[in-house]
């Protein structure tokens, strides 16, 4: 074994010490006091992180399950919604959206882009039987991060309901459920929080709760009200995932051990790091304008096989690596910094992926591109103009 093997994708990430040793704890009894005492700081923690005053939903179910529950609790049959569509996970929207028989509108937005506040605002002026507009706050398929909070600015002055799918940008990216106006945030365990595959978390906002309050759950699992009412009694309806929560107990503690103005401050920085060097490569930034924080997406030259560069940076540098989806396999590279992921780390994948890149004929702009990258993480971590965090976000 010459390599430690590192996931530097957009989920599963790697895992704290920490919170392994968490999850391998013997089991402690779901409906017990023991593990109401957990479930109470977990609760907590979570409010914290999603910045809402509400319940946040433990669902044993990946984040697609989430983004379901959402749906058929918040939507009967016949309604209309309007779905941001720039990527594989808005297509995930309509396609859900589609499954509980509603009336599906949506904004098309080129792959690599954000959606217009304005088109939202527009469509809902344009149709005001629209019930809810649903988006990605970072599409993972492109790593562009839509502007949320602009458009929750829209939505909370219309009848429509925001549900934010934030499977990769909950830990990642602020996203202060309240304070901007969302009415159901979501994510999954494996991205920003660290934690294995097969729990997702879900916040709705007050008038959300009375949507799902008014209306019979869409199937029987899902039954967002009775969980709300059982997570009072400090339960989950069914038999909770007691490790992931465990374990969730310590991601949570982990991110949150130096604020979350920390946390956001780290990722900006990575970010920082990752798309300086990818350029110095030379390599195309997807997401020019509008980007994610936990994942950087780049276009590879023509005539390079994006699979092959992907296959060696697992075999020779043991650093796996995501590549694109659908029109953009092979074309595309997506390097995650999520999840338990430091400069040291994303330095040794980019050398990877440079490294491969130079063995299947591409080319390397810059010889000093790690360099490059770091001085640009430095500067983040700083604050330096030109590398210091979004204010509209930083609030
Ligand atoms: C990963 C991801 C999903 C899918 O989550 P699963 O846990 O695989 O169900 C959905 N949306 C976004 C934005 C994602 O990044």
């Amino acid at each position: 074994m010459l390599n430690k093997f590192r996931l530097l994708t957009p989920g599963p990430t790697p895992l704290p010490e920490r919170v392994r040793l968490a999850l391998a704890r013997d089991m402690v009894h779901h409906r017990k006091k023991e593990f109401a005492a957990v479930m109470e700081r977990v609760q907590e923690r979570l409010r914290t992180l999603f910045g809402t005053q509400d319940t946040v939903l433990p669902l044993s179910c990946s984040g697609t399950g989430a983004m379901t529950a959402a749906v058929y609790s918040l939507f009967a049959p016949g309604q209309k919604v309007l779905v941001v569509e720039g990527g594989k996970f808005g297509q995930r929207w309509r396609e859900i959206a589609v499954s509980r028989g509603l009336d599906v509108r949506s904004i098309d937005v080129p792959w690599g882009q954000a959606v217009q506040p304005q088109a939202v605002a527009d469509a809902l002026r344009d149709d005001p039987s629209l019930a809810g507009v649903l988006l990605q706050h970072s599409e993972t398929s492109t790593g562009v991060l839509h502007p949320v909070r602009e458009v929750a600015a829209v939505t909370r002055k219309s009848a429509a309901l925001l549900l934010v799918d934030g499977i990769s940008a909950v830990g990642l990216t602020p996203c202060p459920m309240d304070q901007w106006g969302i009415d159901c945030l979501l994510t999954g365990s494996q991205k920003g929080l660290m934690l294995p595959p097969g729990l997702a978390l879900l916040a709705l906002s007050p008038r959300a709760w009375e949507r799902a309050e008014k209306q019979a759950p869409g199937c029987f699992y899902f039954n967002l009200p009775g969980e709300k009412a059982k997570l009072a009694q400090k339960q989950t309806l069914f038999t909770s995932p007691v490790n992931l929560i465990a374990g969730l107990d310590e991601s949570l503690a982990v991110l949150l051990e130096n604020g979350l103005d920390a946390l956001y401050a780290k990722q900006w920085a990575l970010t920082m790091l990752a798309r300086t060097s990818l350029a110095a490569m030379g390599l195309k930034l997807f997401a020019q304008t509008d980007f994610a924080w936990g994942i950087t997406s780049v276009l590879l030259p023509d005539g390079i096989d994006g699979r092959e560069v992907l296959r060696l940076a697992a075999e020779r540098h043991g650093v796996c690596l995501a590549g694109g989806q659908d029109h953009l396999k092979g074309r595309m590279v997506r390097v995650g910094h999520m999840g338990w992921v430091d400069w040291s780390d994303l330095l040794g994948g980019l050398y990877a992926l440079n490294q491969s890149l130079k063995d299947v004929g591409g080319y390397c702009a810059s010889r000093d591109y790690l360099e490059q990258g770091m001085a640009a993480y430095r500067a983040a971590l700083q604050g330096q103009p030109g590398q210091a965090l979004p204010p509209m976000l930083h609030s």
